[in-house]
C-alpha cells in the first residue's frame, strides 16, 4: 500500500495533510526519513513513525456514535443528512453504520469498516441484547411487564421474543427501559403500539455489554477501546 494511503487509513490526517507531513520529513519507515508519499510499504511488516511516534497498524476501525435525532442511518441519502455526515471527512472513507436507528431515535450506533463483524452483528440468528430508554405517552404499569415478557403481536408471523421492561416512572408520560433481542423495523414503537401506547422519545443506551459513553454529546463519536471491541464480537 502507498505510504500516504496507509497514514490516511490510520487516521493520521487527510490525504493532503499526510502528504505534507511526508514531504516535511516527519515520517520515517524502519528508521529512514521518507519524503515520497507514493512509496509502497508493507503495512504488516514495516515500522512507520510520525514525528518519532510509531503508528500501530490497525486493519479495522470501530467507533461509537451518539446519534442525534434528524439524521438517517445510511452512508448516503438523496434527501436527508446521514450519520456519516457527522464524521470528519478525513476519517469517514470506508466507514458504514451497523444496524439501524430511526431518524428520530438517538443514542448508541456502531460505525466501522469491518464488513465481517457487521455481518455477524446484524445476522438475524445473532441475538444481541439492545436496551432502549424511552418516554411513553401513557401510564406504563406493572401488568405490562408480563405482556412484554410473553411476546407481543406487532403484525409479524410470530410474536416478539421475550423482552424485559423496566418501569422507571409510571405517569401520564412514563419513562421506561426496554431490552429486546431482535431488530425488527420500528420494533420498540410497534411493541408499545401493540399495547395501545405511543413512544414519544427513544434512545438506545446499550448493545450487549457495550454501553453508550455518557460523556459523548449528541452527534459526537469516539473510537472503541480494545476491550469494547472484544465485548461486541
Ligand atoms: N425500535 C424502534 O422503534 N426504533 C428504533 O430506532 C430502534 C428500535
Amino acid at each position: 500500500m502507498r505510504l500516504d494511503k496507509y497514514l490516511c487509513d490510520m487516521n493520521i490526517g487527510s490525504r493532503s495533510q499526510v502528504k505534507q507531513y511526508i514531504r516535511k520529513g516527519c515520517v520515517d519507515v524502519n528508521g529512514d526519513i521518507i519524503k515520497k508519499p507514493e512509496l509502497h510499504i508493507d503495512e504488516t511488516k514495516d515500522i512507520i513513525s510520525v514525528n518519532g511516534k510509531t503508528i500501530a497498524y490497525k486493519k479495522n476501525i470501530y467507533y461509537m456514535l451518539n446519534k442525534p435525532a434528524g439524521v438517517v442511518t445510511a452512508v448516503k441519502d438523496s434527501r436527508d443528512r446521514t450519520v456519516m455526515d457527522l464524521f470528519d471527512a478525513s476519517i469517514s472513507k470506508g466507514l458504514f453504520p451497523v444496524g439501524r436507528l430511526d431518524k428520530d431515535t438517538e443514542g448508541l450506533l456502531l460505525v466501522m469498516n469491518d464488513g465481517e463483524l457487521a455481518h455477524i452483528l446484524t445476522s438475524p440468528t445473532k441475538h444481541i441484547d439492545k436496551t432502549y430508554y424511552a418516554k411513553i405517552n401513557g401510564r406504563v404499569k406493572n401488568e405490562h411487564i408480563e405482556l412484554f415478557k410473553e411476546g407481543l403481536d406487532i403484525g409479524e408471523k410470530k410474536l416478539t421474543k421475550p423482552a424485559v421492561l423496566n418501569i422507571l416512572k409510571s405517569d401520564d408520560i412514563s419513562e421506561i427501559e426496554l431490552t429486546i433481542t431482535e431488530g425488527k423495523f420500528h420494533q420498540v414503537k410497534r411493541m408499545f403500539k401493540a399495547i395501545g401506547m405511543e413512544v414519544i422519545y427513544l434512545k438506545r443506551i446499550s448493545m450487549g455489554k457495550l454501553k453508550l459513553d455518557d460523556t459523548l454529546m449528541l452527534g459526537d463519536y469516539r473510537e472503541l477501546t480494545a476491550q469494547e471491541i472484544a465485548q461486541i464480537g
